[in-house]
């Protein structure tokens, strides 16, 4: 008996014509995921079977497949030679302790003598007498088993279907940067862009020595565990430290969060170009805090001007933010105590409403262009 995983795909489905590039963008994404285990990966029936497997690995190909975007969901199975009394015995593993059950069978293989209700029946039978206490219910089972007989003389049998991450396959809507604090919520931010199929990379401003090196590990930290949900990450780390000190000291104290944006916006699109991301992805929720306001976005968004910039958690409250963040794992880590940058100076009273004029003359007492310039020309490239 030999145990395989069977693999369906999510909403590529829905996809038409460009099917099959999504297709081969999740059959490498898969490949990726699984590396350094043995299998083979074939496709079968509108799925894809992973074979070929150490009993020992199929624990890890199971948290691995989960976080493969565009898949919907796997199921453990057994594969076996087309013999009934193999498969009495096969499906008996998949049996309820109690309760009802039924077993939906889909025959392929047409020169089978038995069809499948007939086969459906034996394995009912050859389960109530193994355990006399079940029941069979064809309409409402609290367990259905599925046996797909095969036409190269094997079958599988199945029951659970374990939900996978869902979504689209990464590389399928191209690269985008996301600005990653040590926050909870641009990892958030980050995990849905890629759930959509973007290959994210991200940039992290950091202020040493006012914020730790604890605090950039942080970060990188973060940036490991998004990249276990597309692959790898690359991670920008760029030095704040001047650029902050200068709107410290040039800059109106209202406007000094409103500006440092302005700049991180700059900086982004300007690696955003140079590594070929089409978009900037931030964190932020609307009203969450006074730099995220329709006002405050307003004028943040005016410093981009050839990206569309992306802000998935717009309209999630923190609960829900939070909620994401436990389930894909950045949580815990995010809630370490590290300060980030944008607590470094941080005004009393942040302006809530920027006027984006008077925005744009506090900022003139700095050159901004020479600022960005310095800071590209220090970046840190962290791969993961
Ligand atoms: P987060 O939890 O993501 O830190 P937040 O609620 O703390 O968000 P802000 O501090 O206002 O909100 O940051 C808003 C967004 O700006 C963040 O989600 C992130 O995309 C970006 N950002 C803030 N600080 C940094 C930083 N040091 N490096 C990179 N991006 C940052
Ligand atoms: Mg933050």
């Amino acid at each position: 008996m030999e145990k395989v995983i069977v693999l369906r795909f999510g909403e590529i489905y829905l996809k038409g014509k460009n099917r099959f590039s999504f297709e081969k963008q999740l059959l490498d994404n898969i490949k990726f995921a699984l590396k350094g285990i043995k299998f083979n990966l074939n496709r079968m029936h509108g799925r894809y079977l992973i074979e070929n497997i150490a009993d020992d690995d199929v624990f890890d190909i199971e948290s691995r497949v989960k976080k493969v975007f565009g898949l919907h969901s796997y199921s453990l199975a057994l594969k076996l030679p087309t013999d009934l009394d193999v498969l009495k015995k096969g499906c008996l593993s998949f049996l309820p302790q109690s309760g009802s059950f039924r077993f939906t069978v889909n025959r392929a293989d047409k020169k089978y003598p038995l069809n499948s209700q007939q086969i459906a029946m034996e394995l009912g039978a050859a389960a109530l007498s193994y355990n006399p206490k079940l029941k069979v219910d064809l309409f409402s089972p609290e367990k259905e088993i599925f046996v797909d007989v095969r036409e190269e003389g094997h079958t599988f049998i199945f029951a659970d279907k374990v939900l996978c991450a869902g979504g689209m396959p990464v590389g399928c809507s191209g690269k985008g940067i996301v600005l990653l604090s040590g926050g909870i919520d641009s990892p958030v931010a980050a995990y849905r862009m890629a759930k959509r199929g973007m290959k994210m990379m991200g940039v992290h401003f950091h202020s040493f020595p006012y914020t730790s090196p604890m605090a950039k590990q942080k970060v990188v930290d973060l940036a490991k565990i998004l990249s276990s949900y597309q692959g790898g990450f690359d991670l920008f780390v760029v030095s704040f430290t001047e650029i902050q000190r200068q709107i410290h000291e040039k800059c109106p104290e209202e406007y000094m969060i409103t500006i440092m944006r302005r700049i991180m916006m700059r900086i982004a699109e300007r690696l955003a170009k140079q590594y070929g991301c089409g978009s900037i992805t931030t964190g932020e929720s609307l009203a969450q805090v006074a730099s995220q306001t329709q006002e405050s976005i307003l004028v943040t968004n005016e410093t981009v001007q050839t990206l569309p910039v992306f802000r998935p958690l717009i309209g999630m409250d923190k609960e829900e933010i939070i909620a994401t963040a436990r389930e894909i794992g950045t949580f815990d880590k995010s809630i370490e105590p590290y300060e980030d940058c944008c607590t470094v100076f941080l005004p009393k009273y942040p302006v809530i409403k920027p006027k984006p004029d008077l925005v744009r003359s506090a900022e003139a007492a700095l050159d901004v262009e020479s600022l960005v310039a310095d800071a590209l020309s220090d970046v840190e490239v962290i791969k993961l």
